[in-house]
């Protein structure tokens, strides 16, 4: 064999034995495991994607470890949720992966917030230093799959940037996801459609995105304000208009703790619905269309028993 045949032999070869390392091209940190999942629907086989937060986990509070620092300094691209999502220790990552290509305002770092309306802006002045955790609105927008459709259309943007020679590979894949997710997106629609103007209690604003997309709406919240805990008197209040609208759900992402859901329950004869916020906050919530199925399939068992 001459020696140019022979290169390329060796090089099929290794694409035939390890695909996944010969065709990725570029190396992706997601601090989310829904932001992940979208970047594999778009990026394919030419993304290697690395993920901070997992999905059972607060994404308000993450340690900042070496490990995760020793992944920013190898990425091409950093994308995460932005709107202060993950203030408490992305910013330390950011600094400790001394990876200039993943700097503010460079083509490897993507707020991808930067194409979503955010809800629940605060009014007034807000007072970090009391723990409120949504200064610049809801940060929880993965859960409307209609941003989904917005966050997948910026990923692949973005890859496209750069990585122009492989645009068409994610032109196909970001029509073939949206396309999807769009008749995902009917069928749930029309599912839940008999629930509507339902209302219900969560623990922490995580739900706000998928009530809205719902047409449930969410009377009140066990936490004072985002990220402060529940102070008695609120909690009387809550009973008092679970009691008065005749509501019975409170429902409560998967990490956190379930005392103030259960006492609230117990003073209403309510239920309290844990539910995953994220990718992989179950098992089988493997990618960001399963999250929602698990999501829907709870949710009309619950309110189909109300
Ligand atoms: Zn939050």
């Amino acid at each position: 064999m001459k020696p140019l045949r022979s290169i390329k032999f060796i090089i099929t070869v290794f694409c035939f034995l390890y695909p996944s390392i010969a065709l990725a091209t570029i190396n992706v940190v997601a601090t989310t495991q829904d932001i992940a999942s979208i970047v594999k629907e778009v990026g394919g086989p030419l993304v290697k994607v690395n993920v901070i937060a997992k999905g059972y986990q607060d994404p308000h509070v993450i340690e900042a470890k070496p490990s995760f620092m020793l992944k920013v300094n190898r990425a091409d691209l950093l994308v995460y949720q932005g709107l202060e999502l993950e203030v408490g220790w992305l910013p330390m990552l950011i600094q400790g992966g001394r990876n200039k290509n993943v700097l503010p305002g460079r083509s490897g770092h993507l707020d991808v917030s930067s194409v979503i309306t955010p809800m629940e802006i605060p009014v007034g002045e807000v007072d970090r230093s009391m723990g409120d955790v949504h200064p610049l609105g809801n940060p929880h927008y993965h859960l409307d799959p209609g941003n989904g459709l917005l966050m997948a259309d910026i990923i692949s943007d973005r890859l496209t940037q750069l990585d122009p020679a492989n645009a068409s590979a994610y032109k196909t894949n970001l029509e073939n996801f949206s396309k999807r997710l769009k008749d995902k997106i009917m069928a749930w629609k029309t599912r839940m459609e008999k629930f509507q103007g339902m209302k219900v209690i969560t623990y922490h604003a995580s739900w706000s995105y998928l009530l809205r997309f719902l047409s449930i709406e969410s009377a009140g919240t066990i936490e004072n304000r985002p990220g402060i805990p529940a102070s008695g008197r609120h909690l009387s209040e809550l009973a008092t208009i679970m009691k008065q609208t005749n509501i019975k759900i409170i429902l409560q992402a998967n990490y956190f703790e379930k005392e103030y859901s259960n006492l609230l329950a117990g003073k209403t004869n309510g239920e309290v619905v844990v539910l995953p916020v994220s990718v992989g906050g179950v098992e089988d919530a493997g990618d960001y269309i399963a999250l929602f199925d698990i999501l829907i399939n709870k949710l009309e068992n619950t309110f189909s028993k109300i």
